[in-house]
Parts: structure tokens; sequence; C-alpha cells
């Protein structure tokens, strides 16, 4: 038994550190890995334009999901708006969490028009800052949303109507079990950080897969699932805590 890595970008936009960026790229097509992008549809936080807006964006997009990267819906606009947590109780600031659900819909709809408009819409949720309640969950399945790339645990569990795989860290710790989803932001990684990121997803590179693949990862028993989440919830919760 092993542990399998899902790659997950946050983050992607037109603005992003494409220069830190590149060498994950490279990499990708040298060893073919199928990343998991964050795409914000309508980027309006200036923390997340670092470098010069790329003009072919949308093209660069639609020639990485036709190699195999999967999408997902990175908010609408990234604009932080209320200071809820939300259900996973992670950071202090939402686009979402703690709005009425009208307005949720509307802003969610409204991000995937024009991924949809682009071509790039696929029925997958990455919440900004973690953060998202009751109401988001309900506007996703709504809006024919199926999975999300959140939460505790180490296997593939069930929220509302959607499937979530969960993420924990952002470099693969691999415990020989499940899946882990290894969240990274390029725009705050330094030379040395990226090196190290790229050497160790060049040796872990049997052990990457898909989006899609992950939504198929099972327990080998039935209740492992739900106590390693139990179990990885309080932990980071503690360490968090502790952590002030
Ligand atoms: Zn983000």
């Amino acid at each position: 038994m092993t542990t399998r890595f899902v790659i997950r970008f946050d983050d992607v936009t037109p603005g992003m550190a494409w220069s830190k960026f590149a060498p994950f790229d490279a990499l990708a097509q040298e060893l073919n890995i199928p990343y998991l992008i964050g795409l914000v549809p309508d980027c309006r936080d200036p923390a997340l334009s670092v470098e010069p807006h790329r003009a072919d964006f949308w093209n660069f997009v639609r020639e990485r999901v036709a190699r195999g990267w999967t999408v997902a819906q990175h908010g609408h606009t990234h604009h932080y708006v209320t200071a809820e947590r939300g259900l996973l109780g992670i950071g202090k600031k939402s686009e979402f969490a703690g709005l009425p659900f009208a307005e949720q819909k509307e802003m969610l709809a409204t991000g995937k028009d024009i991924l949809v408009r682009e071509g790039v819409w696929q029925p997958v949720f990455m919440a900004p800052s973690h953060s998202f309640d009751e109401n988001t969950l309900k506007a996703l399945d709504d809006l024919g949303f199926e999975s999300l790339t959140d939460g505790y645990g180490f296997y593939p569990y069930k929220i509302r109507g959607l499937l979530a795989v969960p993420q924990l860290f952002s470099k693969p710790i691999g415990f020989g079990f499940g899946v882990e989803t290894v969240c990274l932001h390029v725009n705050t990684l330094s030379v040395a950080q990226i090196d190290r990121q790229v050497s160790t997803l060049r040796a872990r590179r049997g052990s990457i897969i898909s989006f899609p693949e992950a939504l198929k990862v099972v327990a080998p028993v039935p209740l492992i699932a739900p106590i390693v989440r139990v179990a990885s919830e309080v932990a980071l919760k503690t360490f968090r805590s502790l952590r002030g």
C-alpha cells in the first residue's frame, strides 16, 4: 500500500508568478503529470497579480486541460468579503461563507459562466481560503458541481451533494495509505522552495494521480476513512490552536 498524491496549484490567474510556475509546467510536460489547477474566473484580488498578465492565458489553460489537467473553479473574484472560517474552520476570511444563499449562487454562477465560455469549466470547486458554508455547498450542487478539493482525512468523502478529496498539507508527507493533496501557491514560493518541490515531485512521480483518479480512491477497510478523517481534524486543529 502506498500514498497517492494529487498536486494542486491555487490562484491560477493571468497575472500569477509565471516565472515561478514555469519549472512546474516544464516538469508536467516532461513527466506527463496531471495537475489540479484552481482558476479564479474574474480575479479582483490585487495580491494575485504579481507579474505581467499573460495574453494567451485561456489558450494556455485549454492546452493543459487537453493534456489531462483538471480545472477547479477557485471562487469567482477571490475578493474576501467576510471574516468567516466556514465549515472547515481554517482561515478567518472568505469570499462566500456567511453570505446569503442567493448571493453566493449568483457569484458562483457568474464565475462558472466565464469558465464555460472559455471552454474550461469542470464540475470541481476549490474554495478561496478553504472557506465555504452550507449555502455554498447547496449553491454548488444546484449549479452542477460534483466535487471539491478540501477537507480532513485521507480518503474522498461525501459532503452534502458533493464528493470531496481531502487537502491537508503543502508538501507530500506519505503516511503510506489513502490520498494526499499537496497544495502549492507559486506566487509566494522562493526559488529554493521551488527547486525542492520540483525534485520531490520528480521522485514521487510514480505515486501522483489526477484529481478524477483521486475521487475513486477507496479505503481498504470501511471504517478506516471516517476514523482517519476525525483523527486528522483533531490533530490539525490542535496544532493550529497551539501555534496561535
Ligand atoms: Zn486562493
